[in-house]
């Protein structure tokens, strides 16, 4: 067995992500992340279905939805299309513009409001598809830059959900998100993907645009991959003590009923209904 897949199957098994009757509904971008998540889960016998979100940001989308069609027609996965101008009624660079717009501040960045969104569509597509669990593609290295941002900025506490496998959730309308590939390093997934010779997009999105985001990710480049193992261990044990205070009551969103921390979700609160 491939040292990338002893250690998904060990970070599978050890943290409880999934079992092999569960449905996993595989969050596919299209990039290599996510697609070598549904390859790997594939290959060690899980039970998955694709979900790809159609943002509708030009041709940008268009090839990333191309590259997932053919995943799921090479490996025979079941896929499910989320059109978002069909569903939503405009794809994701019209929302997010007249969102910002609208914010007194403008200071949302674009990867936060498109984030938010995506959240959103999982669980309820998931949810309305029986599915047991949503595997994302988020790695070693998006887990230990968000880390350092939230902590940079002052707000560690942000963070004190973050892991392989959504924690301090319970409800039954909320279906977990597992992260396979969480001690994984971006290098070696995209080695790995490209030793494959999977069907993968590896251009970043054009409206990932976050300067700090940037910034904190060149930093991260210049750690070797045992320092950024280091950053996401600490984070875990730190954390923990945070989740056991932290206040967990789960509510319906008045506008939407999707499950939320509050008595109006994020996507409600950002579109303002
Ligand atoms: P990102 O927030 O773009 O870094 O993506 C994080 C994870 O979310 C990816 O690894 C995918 O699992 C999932 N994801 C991102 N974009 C999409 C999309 N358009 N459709 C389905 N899943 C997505
Ligand atoms: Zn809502």
């Amino acid at each position: 067995m491939d040292k990338i897949e002893l250690k998904i199957k060990n970070t599978i098994e050890k943290n409880k992500l999934c079992n092999k009757k569960e449905k996993v509904l595989v969050a596919l971008s299209g990039g290599k992340d996510s697609t070598l998540t549904a390859y790997l889960l594939k290959k060690l016998g899980y039970n998955i279905e694709g979900f790809h979100i159609d943002l509708e940001i030009g041709t940008y989308s268009k090839r990333c939805r191309e590259s997932v069609e053919q995943l799921c027609k090479d490996l025979d996965i079941k896929l499910h299309v989320y059109d978002m101008k069909k569903e939503m009624g405009a794809g994701m660079c019209y929302l997010r513009t007249s969102i910002q717009s609208k914010q007194a501040k403008g200071n949302l960045k674009n990867c936060a409001i498109c984030g938010v969104l995506k959240k959103w569509i999982f669980n309820k597509c998931a949810r309305n598809l029986k599915a047991d669990k949503i595997a994302t593609g988020h790695n070693l290295d998006d887990e230990a830059q968000t880390f350092l941002m939230n902590f940079f900025k002052g707000n560690p506490k942000l963070s004190a959900n973050s892991g392989a496998i959504t924690q301090n959730i319970q409800d039954e309308k909320f279906i977990p998100r597992i992260k396979p590939l969480f001690y994984v390093a971006e290098n070696d997934i995209r080695a790995y993907t490209k030793k494959l010779n999977l069907p993968v997009i590896y251009d970043k999105c054009p409206c990932a645009l976050d300067s700090y985001r940037i910034e904190v990710r060149k930093f991260l480049n210049t750690l070797s991959t045992k320092e950024k193992e280091n950053i996401v261990k600490n984070m875990e044990i730190t954390m923990k003590k945070l989740q056991k205070s932290k206040e967990n009551i789960i509510q319906y969103c008045q506008y939407c009923g999707e499950p939320s921390r509050n008595n109006i979700c994020k996507k409600c609160k950002l579109m303002k209904f």
